[in-house]
């Protein structure tokens, strides 16, 4: 249920009708827009009478139910905006959301070592990139594949962090892990894989730092916004979601389906962050490029893309991964896009 308060509302006003509703056993939460408060009501609201609500105060302009089994996840709750997550990092706070430039996220599948993860967070910095993407954890189909490096891998991106300013994302897999990781992250990444893993949505809705929530291989569109909700109903706000590849029945050219259409079904559903990966959602590093535009024109917030200093050489992923160079050349490709759906930072003017 939301309750849409008039312009003008007295901030003590919102405030008693909030008490009010906690007597109710309501959970209300205050959400400010750019002219309006709304209160979203999360609990058992089904035999609520909207009539019953709008009588509480002459403030109140207008009660609708939210249809949706998301709540939180919901467009409508965050007043039919879009929100944005904001992520502080060495090199300043970067904004994700679909009043900003897209923001890019490039590096390893797996931190493989030292030399290779600093080179590629200063060369994709160089690029353009504001996140290093990297996983200490990894999870691989086979138990006998490369799981990567764990807590060793954890204190390579802090050094990649440090020498090169951008932010850190990178997977947890376990809940056991959880703070060891977050306390290295920008962004806490949950796996296509995970998805589902409730109880580590819980966790990271418990912790502060920004999620970013891949889409499940098999997940449909709502029980991937439920998955957004089991972190937004533990209290992390921070919720970005990552399409990836959806599970295709024609494995021989593409690893995956890449769902570009989420990206206008996401907006019309969510106010949430939406990033596309291009990289897993192809599986080919030939096809990441094309991937890449498509989702800048298709209006994306952001872009992950697998970058390694020497794909041949990957000890996961290689075959998706784009050399540097490319990542550069790519980048210059992207602005032109990026730029006609102004989703591109302007060079600053120069006065002669
Ligand atoms: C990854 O980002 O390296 C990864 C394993 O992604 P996904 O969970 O989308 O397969
Ligand atoms: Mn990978």
């Amino acid at each position: 249920m939301i309750v849409v308060m008039k312009i003008g509302t007295p901030e003590a006003e919102v405030s008693r009708i909030c008490e009010e509703f906690n007597t109710w056993k309501l959970t209300p939460e205050k959400i400010v827009g750019k002219h309006k408060v709304v209160v979203g009501l999360v609990g058992d609201t089904a035999d609520l009478d909207p009539l019953q609500i709008q009588e509480i105060s002459p403030w109140i302009e207008q009660v609708l139910r939210v249809e949706q089994p998301y709540k939180r996840a919901s467009r409508e709750f965050h007043h039919g905006e879009a929100s944005e997550v904001v992520v502080p990092t060495p090199n300043g706070k970067i904004a994700i959301g679909e009043h900003h430039p897209v923001a890019l996220v490039a590096g390893p599948c797996s931190v493989e070592n030292e030399e290779m993860i600093i080179e590629t967070a200063r060369r994709v910095k160089a690029a353009g990139a504001h996140f290093l993407r990297g996983g200490a954890y990894k999870p691989r189909t086979s138990p006998y594949a490369f799981q990567g490096h764990g807590e060793s891998a954890l204190g390579l991106l802090a050094a990649a962090r440090s020498a090169s300013g951008l932010g850190i994302i990178t997977e947890v897999m376990d809940t056991a892990d959880l703070d060891k990781v977050s306390e290295v992250a920008d962004v806490v990444q949950v796996g296509a894989r995970n998805m589902q893993n409730f109880s580590l949505l819980k966790k990271v809705g418990a912790q502060d730092k920004p999620v970013l929530l891949k889409r499940g291989m098999c997940a449909t569109i709502e029980e991937w916004l439920m998955a957004a909700e089991y972190i937004l109903a533990a209290g992390n706000p921070n919720v970005i979601l990552c399409e990836r590849g959806i599970r295709t029945f024609d494995r021989q050219y593409a690893r995956n389906t890449l769902d570009l259409s989420v990206v206008p079904v996401l907006r019309t559903l969510t106010h949430l962050p939406i990033m596309i990966d291009p990289s897993h959602g192809t599986g080919r590093a030939e096809y990441v490029p094309a991937m890449s535009l498509a989702a800048i024109a298709a209006g994306a917030d952001a872009l992950m893309i697998e970058v390694h200093p020497n794909p041949a050489k990957a000890l996961s992923d290689g075959p998706q991964s784009l050399t540097p160079e490319r990542f550069d050349s790519l980048v210059q490709e992207m602005a032109v896009i990026g730029k006609a759906v102004s989703r591109w930072p302007q060079p600053a003017v120069v006065l002669a």
